[in-house]
């Protein structure tokens, strides 16, 4: 993997529909050998406890590469495949390089947000506490050029908060309206291109409309940072570093897209592992780089210490829901919140009990094999959820293709171990105690139940499947 921009084998471990489309789902591509075959086979039957190697990882090792699925003639087109494609090293450079000529008219003012869990990624590989690898990582990052780097974390805020008020509002009118529960979350892009593309309208009316952390930090810097600092959305070049390569995809979301200035609000997303690859080739140790504190949205004010949110794998959907859910419905309050393991590590459940009935039922579904289980239920009116924590990748966000493999392409088990241990280290906070946050809603969005908070807060899902062209890409 290491070398000079070299072509990545693009594997985008949460976005494979077409080649595990179990019942129900419709996908022209078919396996290519036996082996692939009996996989799609054992999907729904395996129970095998503490089952690691995923589905997507067995499809990893058997070399099936981005080329082989988001190729696919039903789920991507000829365009959106190339504009994936460009996000990479090169772009970066092209931008940070122009930035260097005199030609003042081409110069952009460069923005990286950072996923927080690509920091333990970062942690993990230079063997320092997260707070730290944070602060060198934005010095490294400055040291290249770039003017601003944000943490995620902020825009993850706002996404739990909108998708807590969404879950009250329908588990309130679940006997009114047939799409209410259960509500399946809107993190993950890899989820949300598989229930787009493949399985449609049987999901897409039960996913929440809460913007994903990645689409609201677009909002943010494009939005209200640009006004703060009197640029307009095109004079930004904003980059997310994120655990996968599905957030590439989900950049192109045609709600992502200002046609008043022809601008992205992501232009550019990068692995964890593309930017060590820009440190190897610089030879740089993140240890030997001067610690700079991460930027607000709020132009001069340094962000202080760095925060998580409540979940062990993720960004804590489930945790901040049914914590909220349980005060608000029922008056109780919830301390600590207990899983039951069912199938696998990948398939728990949290229950609420009130005067000895089941009042809350949440599931978190990890993994492709757990995610058909789950839509097969659905599918058969079975599914017993309020609310399912849905992450495409095994083992949640930390567990991303773009971070949590060997150089040959292996999941690298050793250094997601790490990468949980250092995570959890980090403080948490509710994303209700946020004086950030609360300061946007009001200065920003107009209140907290605005007409603007819905327009830039929440989305809608395609039901319709892109007509793409065939074409063949070697990545
Ligand atoms: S689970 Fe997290 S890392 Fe994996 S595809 Fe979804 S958002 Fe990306």
């Amino acid at each position: 993997m290491a070398g000079v921009f070299p072509l990545v084998e693009l594997t985008l471990v949460g976005f494979h529909p077409g080649k595990l489309v179990g019942d129900g789902a419709e996908c022209s591509k078919k396996p290519k050998n036996d082996e692939q075959q009996s996989m799609r086979a054992d999907v729904l039957n395996s129970d095998e406890e503490n089952e690691e190697k995923s589905e997507f990882h067995k499809l990893a090792n058997a070399k099936i590469f981005l080329s082989d699925c988001l190729a696919c003639e039903n789920c991507i087109t000829s365009e959106e495949a190339v504009r994936v494609f460009q996000q990479n090293q090169k772009e970066l450079f092209q931008v940070l390089n122009l930035n260097k000529k005199c030609d003042t008219s081409k110069h952009k003012v460069v923005a990286v947000s950072i996923c927080p869990q690509s920091l333990p990624y970062f942690a993990a590989k230079f063997n320092i506490c997260v707070t730290e690898a944070a602060k060198r990582l934005c010095g490294f990052l400055r040291s290249l050029g770039v003017h601003y780097v944000f943490d995620t974390t902020i825009a993850a805020d706002f996404s739990i908060l909108e998708s807590q008020k969404e879950f009250v509002q329908r588990y309130r009118h679940q006997s009114q309206e047939e799409y209410a529960l259960p509500m399946f979350a809107s993190a993950c892009p890899g989820w949300i291109q598989y229930a787009e593309r493949v399985l449609s309208s049987l999901v897409t009316p039960y996913i929440c409309t809460a913007k994903s952390p990645q689409q609201i930090m677009g909002s943010l810097v494009k939005g209200y940072f640009a006004k703060q600092q009197n640029l307009s959305p095109d004079k930004i070049f904003h980059v997310i570093v994120a655990p996968c390569y599905d957030k590439k995809l989900e950049a192109l979301r045609e709600d992502f897209y200002n046609p008043l200035y022809s601008s992205r609000d992501v232009d550019c997303v990068l692995t964890s592992g593309e930017i060590f690859q820009i440190m190897e080739q610089r030879k740089t140790s993140l240890k030997e780089v001067k610690e700079v504190a991460f930027d607000t949205l709020f132009g001069g004010i340094k962000e202080g210490e760095l925060i998580r949110h409540d979940g062990r794998r993720s960004d804590g959907y489930l945790e901040h829901i049914f914590k909220h859910a349980a005060k608000e419905l029922f008056d109780i309050d919830v301390k600590e919140i207990t899983y039951r393991v069912l199938k696998n590590k990948d398939f728990q459940e949290v229950t609420l009990e009130k005067e000895g009935e089941t009042v809350l039922r949440f599931a978190a579904t990890y993994g492709f094999r757990n995610i058909q289980n789950m839509v097969l239920k659905l599918k058969k009116g079975k599914c017993v959820y309020h609310f399912v924590e849905v992450l495409a990748c095994p083992g949640g966000c930390l567990n991303g293709k773009g971070q949590a493999q060997t150089e040959d392409g292996k999941p690298d088990r050793a250094l997601l171990r790490q990468m949980e241990d250092v995570y959890a280290a980090v403080p948490v906070q509710l994303p209700e105690n946020s004086e950030h946050v609360q300061k946007l809603y009001q200065e920003w969005l107009e209140g907290i139940d605005s007409t603007r908070v819905r327009e830039t807060l929440h989305t809608k899902y395609s039901m319709e499947k892109p007509t793409a062209n065939s074409f063949d890409i070697k990545w």
